[in-house]
């Protein structure tokens, strides 16, 4: 059983890796421009060791408590250096723990947080990488600032000088099909050009883009996502909705 699981996750690794490799190559990218994230969520730390060493680098928990534990258990299950994202709803009473293992927050949506995430990191004496999560797809279950709400979001991580941007993050349309994400991935790509044509960021803020996972991961890669995030294609389904991690 736990022969074949391994060979199982580190074959679903590799063909995710082959996918991202042909979006590339019909879209005319440098596969090294996309980055692989693997979404860890209800996935237990001796199955997220086995992606591990079979190559996995990057990972991202959703949950806080959920990503202590995974930290020190994939850590020692493996002894490989690997980072770790934070991609999940942020309260504000969690900033102090999720700053004990995750080294970038891809979910800024909303300036309590900005400010609660800046006066942790005085007292820290220390800066965080982040990202700014985008509501693409309007709908009222998934966070993320509104595109329009997005600019006065972005000065308020930039007036933050604990907070260091590095990006913009979007969960999408999860539609039927994978172009029925294209508009809500390419409204992620927009809302960059918007801010860097009005003149509100710099290339340095918005390097990353990270969008596209399990089901349109192609259709991200062609709209410039240089961060795709996947789950099921290479842990299998999950036990659990996704509303838990996601909810109204
Ligand atoms: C679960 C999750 C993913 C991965 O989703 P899959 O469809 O399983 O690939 C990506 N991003 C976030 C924020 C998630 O919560």
């Amino acid at each position: 059983m736990a022969e074949s699981g391994l060979s199982e996750v580190a074959g679903r690794l590799a063909e995710v890796r082959r996918r991202i490799a042909a979006a590339c190559e019909r879209s005319g990218r440098d596969p090294a421009g996309v980055r692989l994230l693997l979404a860890t969520k209800t996935v237990p730390p001796e199955r997220i060791a086995e992606a591990v060493l079979a190559g996995a680098s990057l990972l991202g928990e959703n949950k806080v408590q959920e990503g202590i534990a995974k930290h020190r258990q994939v850590g020692s299950l493996t002894a490989r250096m690997v980072e770790w994202h934070f991609i999940g709803h942020l309260q504000t009473n969690k900033v102090a723990d999720v700053l004990k293992w995750s080294s970038l927050v891809q979910s800024v949506d909303r300036p309590e947080l900005v400010d609660k995430l800046q006066r942790r990191l005085e007292h820290e004496d220390r800066t965080l990488d982040v990202y700014m999560q985008v509501n693409t797809s309007a709908e009222a279950s998934k966070f993320g600032v509104h595109p329009d709400a997005a600019p006065d979001l972005a000065r308020r991580i930039l007036a933050a000088d604990r907070l260091a941007l590095r990006g913009l993050m979007t969960i999408g349309l999860l539609g039927a099909t994978p172009e029925a994400a294209r508009p809500s991935l390419r409204a992620l790509r927009l809302t960059r050009d918007r801010l860097l044509h009005e003149g509100i960021v710099r290339d340095e803020h918005v390097q990353e883009l990270s969008m596209g996972m399990t089901g349109d991961l192609e259709v991200a890669i062609e709209e410039c996502a240089t961060l795709v995030r996947v789950g099921t294609a290479v842990f299998g389904p999950r036990p659990t909705p996704d509303t838990l991690y996601w909810p109204v």
